[in-house]
């Protein structure tokens, strides 16, 4: 059984037939799924398919290159969803320097936005990094200094040490399908590292469908299944085990408050 931690359901491809995949998904053992927000509108997508169906959990914020794009009472809206029924974490949030829509300057405000609502409300923080793992540490560091922090690193693809940084404040580590692709032998050795009791799978649905239905353009909860199976292989771990365990990870860490 599994917890695909990150899709984004609220996405105009899933908008036909989103009870036919969620039936899908179960079938292929993913029981649970977070559907993520990237802004104010899709956040309150993510928290009516939440109300809508029991196997979906919503995480509410302002993807950092949406942020330039935010309103001001965008951020207002975000708080008060933040404590609606069904809400389990806060983001998706980050930095991003591959793409250019937002000023930096931007981004790291909104991050900082977000940690201290994981702080205030004790709803752990989804972060996306790409390409900038020292700013990414650099504010968790900060943020560690005023208290505690339950989150996760989110489709990773930064370097071992980053994630040892990440584990030892206190962070998850998640994994999505481009640790799957023949050419991600980097990023297994460092999916090796991460402690068993600190690791995610999620899908990233609708993108990057994980191998072997890389070909399949439409990615789906239920494909998180192909991406434990590599996971525990590359890992030498009993598949069953490992699917225990981080399922446990994931529920633990979105338990309901
Ligand atoms: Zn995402």
């Amino acid at each position: 059984m599994f917890y695909d931690t990150h899709a984004h359901l609220d996405q105009p491809t899933f908008a036909d037939d989103l009870a036919e995949v969620l039936q899908r998904a179960r079938s292929m053992g993913a029981l649970d799924v977070n559907a993520i927000g990237v802004d104010a509108a899709s956040s309150r997508a993510v928290v009516a398919l939440a109300a809508a169906h029991p196997m979906v959990h919503a995480v509410v914020g302002v993807q950092p290159n949406d942020v330039a794009e935010a309103q001001p009472e965008d951020w207002d809206e975000i708080v008060r969803l933040a404590s609606e029924p069904g809400v389990v974490g806060i983001g998706e949030t980050g930095l991003d320097r591959y793409w250019d829509s937002t000023p930096f300057e931007q981004q790291q405000d909104y991050f900082d936005r977000h940690l201290r609502l994981s702080q205030a409300t004790g709803l752990p923080f989804v972060v996306h990094m790409r390409e900038c793992e020292a700013d990414v540490l650099a504010m968790l560091r900060e943020a560690r200094e005023r208290g505690p922090l339950v989150g996760v690193m989110h489709s990773y693809t930064g370097t071992a040490a980053g994630a040892a940084e990440a584990i030892e404040l206190g962070l998850h580590v998640s994994f999505a399908g481009m640790v799957t692709y023949k050419k991600s032998d980097e990023l297994r050795e460092v999916a090796k590292t991460v402690p068993l009791d600190r690791l995610l799978v999620e899908t990233d649905a609708p993108y990057l469908s994980p191998e072997p239905v890389r070909k399949i353009k439409r990615n789906e909860p239920g494909h998180v299944a192909h991406t434990a199976r590599l996971l525990a292989e590359v890992r030498s771990e009993a598949f069953d085990a490992f699917a225990k365990q981080t399922t446990a990870n994931a529920k633990r860490l979105f338990a309901r408050r």
